[in-house]
């Protein structure tokens, strides 16, 4: 079974995350949180990386106010957080919460893709809260399906500007 740290590594270095994707700055050195997001397709992870809160605030304040309230209101009114907690508060790993959908509560065997995202202090320790979760892909489809076209331009646009490789706007897991 994965640990923690494995799960939130960079599968490409198999370290932990060192620099923020977008500023490059060395996340220790920012004086601010920083998130970490995965993207994983039929067990093989097709986007990774780490982004800063500053660079993070600078990509959702290009998005409209009802664009971000879509999202607020899936993960507000489709997940049991009163359940949630209650489960995480009583697991016994932190990685119990990768064992399921926080949404539609699918085991992840049983997935296709899913998204997982974790929030680390400025100091680089894990924050335990609503993160870290695992969301899967039809989830995020559900949550992202009505989002206007000028939102969907905004993650295409960092998506190029960031990764090299033919854009993918699938999944929004770094909203979260
Ligand atoms: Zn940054
Ligand atoms: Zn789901």
């Amino acid at each position: 079974m994965r640990t923690m740290d494995e799960w939130l590594a960079s599968e490409e270095t198999g370290a932990p995350f060192s620099h923020c994707l977008c500023c490059k700055v060395p996340l220790v050195e920012i004086d601010a949180p920083w998130l970490v997001n995965k993207e994983i397709v039929r067990e093989e992870c097709v986007l990774e990386y780490a982004i800063c809160q500053p660079c993070r605030d600078a990509v959702t304040d290009r998005l409209s106010e009802e664009s971000k309230e879509i999202v607020r209101s899936f993960l507000e009114h489709k997940i049991d957080w009163g359940e949630r907690m209650k489960e995480f508060m009583l697991a016994h790993d932190l990685t119990d919460r990768f064992a399921a959908c926080i949404a539609c509560r699918t085991p992840r065997e049983g997935l296709n893709g899913f998204g997982i995202s974790a929030l680390f202090d400025s100091g680089g320790s894990l924050v335990t809260g609503a993160l870290p979760l695992l969301i899967c892909e039809s989830c995020i489809a559900k949550m992202t399906a009505s989002l206007s076209e000028p939102c969907r331009a905004v993650w295409r646009k960092f998506l190029a500007e960031n990764f090299a490789g033919p854009p993918n706007d699938s999944g929004f897991p770094g909203f979260l």
